[in-house]
């Protein structure tokens, strides 16, 4: 979950490493630190704060054409100074960066303390620097030594590995975290996440898990076939703020881009259904399919939770969500006629890609949704949807989760069309997509009347999202954004089960976010909220069924949208909520406490 940059090349390795971790410091950031070759030495800079806090330390004048650096969210040992990597072994000769859990660390550490080597961190990181060292001693090739030493190692790891006898070549090694290499011209780079690399090259290759490399600046030996290098989309202004204060805000207002992106090419108004080239079924495995289920983690579960709902309405099979962290523990049933859905905006996420490969290894038809083209999700998978949301900086989903939920509109169209989906029905729902972009940016629009009703409630320490059928998904989203920002505790209850339990908690300190959608449910949901406000608790009635101002403590509208698709608009005012209360309680809100972008580790 972290970050893990490296180079090897013609330019000062310092800066170039700098600036991939300030570009990584959103995977994980509770400590970072560097290495370089310097004078014949290792030269170790770290720190227990961030990657400002790094630059701040680093001593002028130091060169070095290789270098590895990291961005640490801590598993093993607290976040301070010492546990910070790049680690070393005793004689000062590896350094290592490390990416995942070793999951066999007590014991590799024991074995290494029994045979007398000085342990200085609590970190699972550490014991890789003294074995690799210890084989390094023997002759051969690093890349040899590695190799050994991994046949040891139980866990996930992508890993980085600097000696300063060789300062020509890092070997690299991926199993479970991902690793990509950047090639340059007679430069090298590697990293986590190609956001590192973007500014240097945009030919890029993604190791395959087991994989183990060495890279020098003028080639890599991936030790399997010759590899073709992909061309990243990214552009490097993906990665800057512009004129926005954070990137939440400004990944909030590229929505309407990004659903033009996910829609482009993908609607077809001729036979008034979708096109989504990536999924290899033609219209008979289409109709074969009975029912389909989105598995996912955290934003991406939800989004999931609205894709059932969609694809129900639309293809009338049946369609649920299950968390992919519960889907791959519990031994579950794969039924061959299922279509499985694996969402993750990384496509990195440890539990979903752990699901997929219980679904493979069982027959199960499993297809991706993924935003970051070459992840280890969407090979795995083979065949899926890209989200084409641009790259997510901001921990909190904004964009990618709207086109997640774009994304299985059109599935939910595909399948509807080969079933009971009229011709009229598609156009309907092909026009009602076409709307969406433009409905976002009226949305985002009001965003200062939004973020005077987020003011008033900014006080509050809990609050609850209340929502029915298509407002429910919409709900637990909402409530999920303003937990993870503003740690304001938040929870969500269907309407119809507040009065069996939840409705004792309202009084006037508990807030609740009330969505309303505009379909058959209006009147049910206008009396949720009357039933809350007669209980002393103020609403913030999100809907866009035109209700009038006086029903709620404030008012936030949506645009009328076809009503499958409501959901969509529906969760953008509470991003923007969510957003503009944790702004009001100065949270950090691109980089909040405890969190990482990509959960890579279990
Ligand atoms: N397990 C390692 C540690 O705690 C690496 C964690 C990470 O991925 O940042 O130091």
């Amino acid at each position: 979950m972290c970050g893990i940059v490296g180079y090897v090349g013609k330019r000062n390795a310092v800066p170039v490493l700098v600036e991939g971790l300030h570009r990584l410091e959103y995977r994980g950031y509770d400590s970072a630190g560097l290495a370089v070759v310097h004078r014949g030495r290792l030269q170790i800079t770290k720190t227990a704060g961030r990657v400002q806090d790094l630059r701040d330390k680093l001593r002028e004048g130091v060169r070095s054409s290789v270098g590895i650096g990291h961005t640490r969210w801590a598993t093993h040992g607290e976040p301070n100074e010492v546990n910070a990597h790049p680690h070393t072994d005793s004689s000062g000769r590896i350094a290592v960066v490390h990416n995942g859990i070793i999951e066999n660390a007590e014991q590799l550490r024991d074995q290494l303390q029994a045979d007398g080597v000085r342990l200085v961190t609590d970190t699972d990181t550490e014991a890789l620097a003294h074995m690799i060292a210890a084989e390094a001693a023997q002759d051969g090739a690093l890349e040899d030594a590695v190799r050994r030493v991994l046949r040891r190692v139980e866990g996930a790891y992508g890993l980085v590995v600097l000696d300063v006898r060789r300062p020509d070549q890092l070997v690299v090694a991926r199993n479970g975290s991902p690793i990509v290499l950047g090639l340059g011209e007679n430069e090298m780079f590697v990293a986590s996440d190609v956001a590192a690399l973007v500014r240097y090259t945009r030919q890029v290759i993604y190791l395959d898990d087991g994989e183990v490399a060495t890279i020098r600046a003028a080639d890599y030996q991936t030790g399997m076939t010759s590899r073709t290098p992909t061309t990243v989309e990214a552009e490097t202004g993906d990665y800057e703020l512009g004129p926005y204060a954070d990137f939440m805000n400004k990944e909030i207002h590229e929505q309407p881009d990004a659903l033009r992106r996910v829609l482009r090419g993908r609607l077809d108004d001729r036979f008034a259904t979708a096109r989504l080239g990536g999924i290899n079924l033609d219209a008979r495995q289409l109709r074969g399919i009975r029912q389909v289920k989105f598995l996912g983690c955290g934003s991406a579960y939800y989004a999931g939770q609205m894709g059932a709902l969609l694809v129900e309405e639309l293809a009338r099979i049946p369609a649920d969500a299950e968390p992919a962290s519960e889907f791959r523990y519990r031994s579950p049933v794969v039924d061959p006629d299922t279509l499985y859905v694996a969402v993750s905006q990384s496509g990195e996420t440890i539990d979903t890609l752990m699901a997929v490969q219980e679904l493979k290894r069982k027959g199960g038809q499993v297809i991706g949704a993924v935003n970051v083209v070459g992840s280890a999700i969407g090979r795995e998978c083979g065949s899926g949807v890209f989200l084409h949301a641009g790259p997510e900086v901001a921990v909190a989903s904004t964009k990618a989760l709207t086109n997640m939920a774009a994304t299985f509109a059109l599935l939910g169209l595909l399948i509807g069309r080969v079933r009971d989906l009229s011709a009229a029905g598609g156009q309907r729902i092909v026009a009602g997509l076409r709307a969406l972009p433009e409905q976002v940016s009226r949305i985002l629009a009001d965003e200062e009347a939004i973020a005077a009703a987020a003011h008033r409630f900014a006080g509050a320490e809990h609050m609850f999202y209340i929502g029915r059928v298509r407002g429910w998904p919409v709900a637990r989203e909402g409530a999920q954004k303003l937990k993870e920002i503003s740690y304001v505790h938040a929870e969500a209850y269907q309407a119809g089960e507040l009065k069996h339990g939840p409705l004792a908690l309202i009084d006037g300190s508990m807030p609740s976010v009330v969505i309303v959608p505009s379909d058959d449910l209006v009147a049910k949901n206008i009396s949720t909220i009357e039933q809350i406000r007669a209980r002393g608790g103020r609403v913030i009635a999100v809907t866009s069924a035109g209700l009038p101002e006086d029903l709620a403590d404030a008012v936030i509208r949506v645009p009328r949208a076809e009503p499958e698709l409501e959901p969509i608009l529906l969760n953008v005012p509470l991003q923007t909520l969510a957003y503009h209360m944790a702004a009001k309680l100065g949270r950090d809100i691109d980089k909040p406490r405890n969190l990482a972008k990509s959960v890579t580790v279990e």
